[in-house]
């Protein structure tokens, strides 16, 4: 049935757009005042936010992956780092011609005194129904790879991606996919957007699993 909101309102797909641009607007905002007080751009905070877990470091090509950014923005990226010796870089020892990049002393001690404005979204996110922070989940994680397809971000170590990947191989809703690697049952939230072990698949397998993928029928929820 129509009511006078069909007419006055913009259309949905329009509201959602400028509710993401809100979004990040604010997130943007915040990660830069956590980090511009430091000389840092909000990228390099989050690769040494990155980096504080990877003792052995990570070659740059994996940094820019994770990150969804490209090579020449993560090459501009970790300069300053480097000069600063925030973070150092050496060769990667399971292949001399490649190079990896550490978080040093000095990397950690500036990590620890930067506002943690990530929390913040944290926070925010945690405040909504399980049910719904799935079914946000989801819809991220199709907004990410339709980005990933038009080239607007680099493919990142998503399941969705990934050849060990087997959507809706089962019939429980709660776990209808399956990971051939770990031979394991999993749901829409366990899906994973940075997975170590993830191996991209072939162009027309990624899109065969994408379609599957998209078929599964949601988690409901109550409008
Ligand atoms: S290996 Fe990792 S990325 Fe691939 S399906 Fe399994 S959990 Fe997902």
């Amino acid at each position: 049935m129509e009511t006078p909101f069909d007419k006055i309102n913009d259309p949905i797909g329009l509201r959602v757009a400028a509710g993401l641009s809100r979004l990040a607007l604010a997130l943007k905002t915040n990660a830069q005042q956590g980090a511009a007080p430091h000389g840092l751009s909000p990228t390099q905070s989050q690769i040494l936010a990155l980096l504080r877990n990877q003792a052995e470091g990570m070659r740059p090509s994996l940094l820019a992956q994770s990150l969804a950014i490209k090579a020449p923005a993560m090459t501009e990226a970790l300069q300053p780092l480097l000069a600063r010796g925030l973070a150092v870089q050496s060769p990667d020892p399971q292949d001399g011609r490649a190079k990896r990049i550490a978080i040093t002393d000095a990397g950690f001690a500036l990590l620890a005194t930067i506002a943690d404005w990530p929390d913040a979204l944290l926070q925010t996110v945690a405040e909504l129904p399980p049910q719904e922070q799935a079914i946000f989940y989801r819809v991220i994680l199709k907004m990410i790879r339709q980005m990933q397809v038009s080239g607007m971000i680099t493919p990142g170590r998503l399941c969705i991606t990934c050849t060990h990947f087997r959507p809706n191989a089962h019939a429980d809703a709660e776990t209808p996919h399956h990971c051939a690697l770990v031979n394991a049952p999993f749901g829409d939230r366990h899906l994973r957007l940075d997975c170590p072990e993830q191996q991209p698949a072939a162009p027309d397998a990624a899109e065969a699993a994408w379609l599957t993928f998209l078929n599964a029928p949601p988690p409901s929820l109550p409008i």
